[in-house]
């Protein structure tokens, strides 16, 4: 309790020193950058082939398609780069294509030095998807070949995930702020100047929070929808609901990296930086801005942090936790939390992993500093939309049972 009141005093002083809404340029940051990086934005236009017969186009949010070349009339190589390098091997891409007349086109995705991680998935309107599986890897899969079947004047979709762009990403918070008891607040302005937003439910007494993290990595999809399936679960006005959020105050970011989601990024924000290996030294005004508000809510209502969930994607879904043995707010609460998820799906065997918390990863901060029980909850890049759903559901439900079970803050 000492370390944590000495805390406050320290985080008081950061807090007022850098203000939490302060918005920033990409040229007023770069002397707060460690490593300051270049990032290269695509080229937003359009690429017309056989006299307008045919067109691919980025010109839209979370697209990423960086040039296009016929290879011949039916082929055509697309080329998909990173925003900068180094950068994880998660090659995102999104882009739209049309044609004039029925056909069938080949498209050959070119990574250049990065493998293939996301097969294809075909829209038409946006909203329902299909995947396509078909698909050809060339010897160090850094080509993926693969075939579409085009209808005349409709435009399609292709993209490494479903398209949750960052419109939408606004769309959603807008849709559950609209209802009673939950409130919206722009907490900070990311290098472009999105708003970060964040969504609260206020508690009687809000000295009890959790916090719920999502969309650090732009194209961590199948995390994003598990978070949403989370947060409805908590915000459905059950008769559980209603009881955990009288007692617990619920703060939800859902989009903690609204540039890269935009720019079709493959993994930083516009300083070319992962958000989440800056958690420790803040030098990005994302993650400045929700360290600011974070330490500012809990000096304000002399509260603690009991559960935080930050929502990924990676190949296999994996509970990631901290190893350390030490007293938090709400201390056995994770182990009993896996073991409740595990014994309430059918055939289902929780897959976790442990490391210290001394890392500059979301999880390791709000463990260290506000001891706060903390994971980081990864979904595979292909795990279903009914298990992702069903899994983010039960895992709210059985939070807020076990929650409910401790000892009120008075
Ligand atoms: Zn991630």
């Amino acid at each position: 309790m000492k370390k944590f009141a000495g805390w406050l005093g320290l985080s008081l002083a950061v807090c007022t020193y850098t203000s939490c809404t302060t918005s920033r340029t990409a040229a007023s940051l770069s002397v707060d950058i460690t490593k300051p990086t270049t990032v290269t934005l695509q080229k937003k236009k359009d690429f017309i082939f056989q006299k307008g017969s045919i067109g691919f186009s980025n010109k839209f949010s979370a697209a990423r398609l960086n040039k296009v070349t016929a290879v011949n009339d039916s082929t055509y190589s697309v080329l998909i780069l990173p925003e900068n390098n180094p950068v994880n091997p998660s090659p995102w891409y999104a882009f739209k294509i049309w044609s004039k007349k029925n056909r069938q086109v080949y498209l050959q995705l070119q990574y250049q030095q990065v493998a293939h991680r996301y097969n294809p998935k075909f829209s038409i309107n946006g909203k329902q998807w299909q995947r396509i599986d078909d698909v050809l890897l060339n010897k160090d899969s850094t080509t993926a070949s693969f075939k579409v079947t085009l209808t005349a004047n409709d435009t399609a979709f292709i993209a490494a995930q479903e398209l949750i762009d960052l419109p939408s990403s606004y769309l959603w918070i807008d849709s559950l702020a609209s209802v009673s008891g939950i409130y919206k607040q722009v907490i900070g302005n990311s290098i472009n100047n999105n708003p970060i937003v964040c969504l609260n439910t206020k508690a009687a007494s809000g000295k009890e929070i959790i916090v719920v993290l999502s969309r650090q990595h732009p194209p961590e999809v199948t995390g994003y929808r598990a978070m949403q399936h989370f947060v409805n679960k908590i915000l459905d006005r059950s008769p559980l609901s209603k009881k955990f959020l009288e007692r617990f105050e619920v703060i939800i970011i859902p989009t903690i990296n609204p540039d890269g989601v935009d720019e079709g990024h493959w993994r930083h924000n516009m300083a070319g930086v992962d958000l989440n290996r800056d958690w420790e030294h803040f030098k990005q005004p994302e993650t400045q801005a929700i360290r600011n508000y974070i330490v500012s809510t809990l000096i304000k209502q002399q509260a603690k942090i009991y559960f935080v969930i930050d929502f990924h994607s990676t190949w296999n879904d994996v509970f990631y936790t901290n190893t350390d043995d030490k007293r938090s707010n709400a201390p056995g609460f994770i182990n009993d939390w896996l073991k409740a998820l595990e014994q309430s799906i059918p055939s289902y065997k929780v897959n976790a992993n442990s490391s210290g918390n001394r890392s500059n990863v979301s999880k390791a901060w709000f463990d260290r500093i506000c001891d706060a029980e903390a994971l980081t909850y990864e979904v595979g890049d292909n795990t279903s939309a009914e298990f992702l759903k069903t899994k983010a559901t039960i895992a709210a439900e059985k939070m807020m049972e076990l929650l409910l079970q401790t000892r009120a803050l008075q």
